[in-house]
């Protein structure tokens, strides 16, 4: 985030026209490339025709700088560079436009006038700097040699300078702008005894008619050198970090980071499936035991939270110790049709030793909505646990498929937690 240190956010009012007086944190260098190009100068008019050092420099209502080029529209074609005054991001690159306009009307050439792309500038360019923009007008048809969304450097060449749009001689009309005030919340770059603004924009404001100087001062916080715009892994794999445009960006990679191609961004690793549950590390609460991750089936009584709520289900011995938080509970489209079998099973009580084998707890044909979701035979998995009867989860081809189910429902809150993950990533 650039600083901006406002000195005065007062408006003053000149005319029609409304003057922020800000210091900026970026100060400018001069819009122009060429040394000894510029032959006159029109600066920003402060009301009846009162340029800011007082003289008449100016013209009625102008809300920018001109540097009129020497030769006129005769020298457009040695093509002189309009430079970046200071760094900044490209939002508009206007070109294409006729730029030998004579007098800023029809009558001035093919398109001239105020009736063209860009209020007058036709072909420009504008630059934003956060909290200001700059714009640059006028340029000469083909040269306009940035793009939308292009990041500038201070001094950097953004086209020539011509005569396009509302003009009536080859020259760069320069104008910076405070940002989200309001059209008209103009800036004027020069300080003297009849500008508001109150300490110069420029690095190097120069003699009047006279140019700025060329150097460039960006307040812009540097990237530290070893640091780029694209994700890098640390050297210890635990994070990744980058840096765009001063702002330097950390991730921690908890299961560490894979590097890309050197064009691309290095990756955080995704979390470890450790017992293979189909739920990963970062979800799972036990990577290590398979039967045991959000949405699984929590067998009451055993002193392990199968999934995950933060602790094991208690037994309820009213109803044959069907399980809470089990797989009719956590998942939300389950019915609940599981404990009527459960209760037809003549469960024992919760309190049933852990390692009993209660033959009585198995429940015949237990239906629940797995099975509804096509999970052959998971119902009668399911139907034994919520009988609370934990020695029958332990058969062996039961709990393969009590396995299988509770790993099908973990792949879907995991899948359902994962999607919520991204979207709230793009954000
Ligand atoms: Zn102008």
């Amino acid at each position: 985030m650039r600083a901006l240190s406002r000195a005065l956010a007062v408006l003053s009012s000149a005319g029609t026209i409304a003057f922020s007086t800000v210091t900026l944190g970026q100060s400018y260098s001069t819009p122009v490339g060429c040394e000894d190009c510029i032959v006159y100068w029109y600066y920003v008019d402060h009301g009846d025709r009162t340029d800011y050092d007082c003289g008449t420099a100016t013209y009625p209502g102008h809300t920018g700088s001109d540097y009129s080029l020497r030769g006129g529209n005769g020298a457009i074609d040695e093509g002189y560079e309009i430079v970046a005054a200071a760094a900044g991001v490209v939002t508009t690159a206007v070109d294409g436009n006729f730029d030998r306009c004579t007098s800023c009307g029809p009558e001035g050439g093919d398109g001239c006038g105020t009736n063209t792309p860009g209020g007058g500038f036709a072909n420009y360019v504008v630059l934003d700097h956060g909290t200001h923009t700059t714009v640059y007008g006028h340029m000469r048809q083909g040269s306009v040699a940035v793009a939308v969304g292009d990041s500038v450097a201070c001094g950097q060449v953004l086209g020539h300078i011509g005569s396009a749009g509302c003009s009536s001689g080859a020259h760069l009309h320069f104008e910076p702008r405070l940002k989200n005030a309001g059209y008209g919340q103009l800036l004027d770059p020069y300080v003297g005894g009849c500008s508001p603004t109150e300490q110069s924009l420029w690095v190097e404001q120069g003699p009047y008619r006279g140019m700025p100087g060329d150097t460039c001062e960006d307040s812009q916080p540097a990237c530290p050198a070893e640091m780029g715009r694209l994700w890098t892994c640390s050297s210890d794999g635990s994070a990744r970090s980058r840096c765009i445009d001063g702002t330097t960006s950390t991730e921690t990679c908890e299961w560490g980071c894979t590097a890309a191609a050197s064009d691309a961004d290095d990756a955080c690793a995704l979390a470890p499936d450790g017992d293979g549950d189909g739920v990963r590390a970062d979800t799972d609460c036990d990577d290590t035991l398979e039967t045991t991750h959000p949405g699984a089936v929590d067998v009451c009584g055993d002193e392990i939270d199968q999934d995950c709520s933060g602790s094991d289900a208690i037994c309820d011995p009213g109803t044959g110790g069907a399980n809470t938080g089990g797989v009719g509970t956590t998942d939300g489209a389950s019915s609940s049709g599981g404990g009527g079998e459960v209760g037809a099973g003549g469960a024992p009580a919760g309190g049933a030793p852990p390692n009993s084998s209660s033959g009585g707890a198995l429940p015949t044909g237990g239906s629940s909505s797995l099975n509804a979701t096509g999970g052959s035979g998971s119902g009668a998995a399911s139907g034994q646990v919520q009988a609370g009867c934990q020695c029958a989860w332990r058969g062996g081809t039961d709990r393969r498929l009590g396995a299988f189910s509770a790993s099908l429902l973990g792949i879907l809150v995991y899948v359902t937690r994962g999607r919520r993950r991204f979207r709230s990533a793009l954000e």
